[in-house]
């Protein structure tokens, strides 16, 4: 090893988030509780990532994520093995990454933990898009299990009074549904305890992906893809609660250091969709080789955008417009107007969007939010084109040549 080679090492190593760790032991110990479920007698209810969470929590279900399982499966390199295996089952390749490797997981137990824990019943909500609704169904049917879906209309422009008595009565047909399944009648009282629990692990994650508005920034939006994990999983219990916690004293502590996620910290990006799982240290080193980190992002921060709308005295009855007016169900005005808040809020000096082949919700409005995005605030801005998991739509060579161009575009102003 060359001596470059050791100061490099040694370098890397001094940034790491030493949290990490702790979060690995958490989410390993909630994978086995959640293989293990039968043996102890409790429930496990897979769920969308945009899903009302909390009552599954209050009544004690373990919940599950195929989203989140698609995420591994992408960082695990696993991605394109599993999609041509839902393309032989006759899935096509223009569907959801995750659906197509989650579905072709499901009958060989395959993917990175072994396959998913089995799950006794499926909560659906139609928030994120209308793919998950079909993916529910075929995993209702392979596993034979009842499935629950949650209709949220979009909202184009608001939210109406209608929308929330529509969303309202389908909340409490959710909760009749967890009591059938579960054979014992719903605990309100615990639904308000995992409600404040909920709303303090957002408070803590916004807390945690806000350290980035210092300069150089403590860490970057690949720092925050990894952390995410709880806030998703296991958002309403004391353990996230207690991890984001810890995060940010190790955030504040690295500020105080003047630890960066990026050596030396010129410029400061935005990101746009969901990571390219197979790629984020790729991507990281490429950027961070510019100079240039990226302090915030249009994805994990949706878990916490959330919170604008959360009544605390009420939970159960802000439910309907904390799950139905979140990022993916909203118009392209109001998305552009949030990423132009971020833009003035965390200083950026351009937006990398990921036109992401597999996630239509999330590209679609793309081409037109990056026009509003140059048109107001005079940012320079890069789409490149991708797939969360499936590698077949990277291109290193593509990406690369863009990404040095859109650098020498920030760098010259
Ligand atoms: S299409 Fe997008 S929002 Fe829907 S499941 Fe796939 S990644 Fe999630």
């Amino acid at each position: 090893m060359t001596d470059k080679n050791r100061t490099q090492d040694s370098d890397r190593e001094k940034r790491k988030i030493k949290s990490v760790k702790k979060m690995k032991e958490i989410m390993t110990n909630y994978y086995i509780e959640a293989k293990t479920a039968e043996q102890t007698g409790k429930k496990v209810a897979w769920i969308t990532s945009g899903g009302p969470v909390e009552p599954l929590i209050a009544m004690d279900v373990i919940p599950v994520y195929p989203e989140n399982h698609g995420a591994m499966i992408g960082a695990s390199k696993m991605g394109v093995d599993l999609c041509e295996k839902a393309e032989m089952m006759g899935y096509s390749r223009d569907l959801c990454s995750y659906a197509m490797a989650d579905i072709a997981c499901a009958p060989i137990d395959g993917g990175p933990i072994g396959g998913l824990p089995r799950p006794d019943m499926l909560v659906c909500c139609n928030n994120i898009c209308g793919t998950v609704m079909k993916w529910y169904e075929v995993q209702a049917r392979y596993f034979k299990v009842p499935l629950f879906i949650l209709d949220t209309p979009f909202c184009h422009t608001g939210f109406s009074k209608e929308v929330k008595t529509y969303v309202a009565r389908q909340l409490e047909e959710y909760i009749e549904f967890l009591e059938e399944n579960c054979g014992r009648k719903f605990d309100y009282d615990r639904l308000r305890e995992v409600g404040r629990l909920s709303l303090e692990g957002q408070r803590m994650w916004q807390a945690v992906l806000d350290t980035t508005l210092h300069k150089p920034s403590p860490m970057s939006a690949f720092d925050a893809f990894i952390h995410l994990a709880l806030i998703v999983t296991l958002r309403g219990t004391p353990v996230t609660v207690d991890y984001y916690k810890l995060l940010l004293d190790e955030m504040k502590q690295r500020v105080k250091s003047g630890i960066s996620a990026v050596p030396n910290e010129q410029y400061r990006l935005l990101w746009d969709n969901i990571p390219v799982w197979f790629r984020t240290r790729w991507l990281s080193e490429k950027f961070a080789a510019h100079n240039a980190c990226l302090v915030a992002d249009t994805y994990t921060s949706a878990w916490s955008g959330m919170m604008q709308y959360i009544d605390e005295d009420n939970f159960l009855d802000s439910f309907a417009e904390v799950y139905t007016r979140i990022y993916l169900n909203i118009g392209v005005d109001e998305m552009a107007g949030s990423v132009l808040n971020m833009i003035e809020k965390y200083d950026a000096d351009g937006v990398v969007l990921h036109s992401n082949r597999s996630c239509k919700p999330y590209s679609l409005g793309q081409y037109d939010i990056q026009k509003i995005i140059q048109e107001k605030a005079g940012v320079p801005t890069l789409m490149i084109e991708a797939d969360m998991v499936d590698e077949r739509n990277f291109s290193e060579s593509q990406v690369e040549t863009r990404i040095d161009a859109f650098m020498e575009v920030v760098a010259s102003r």
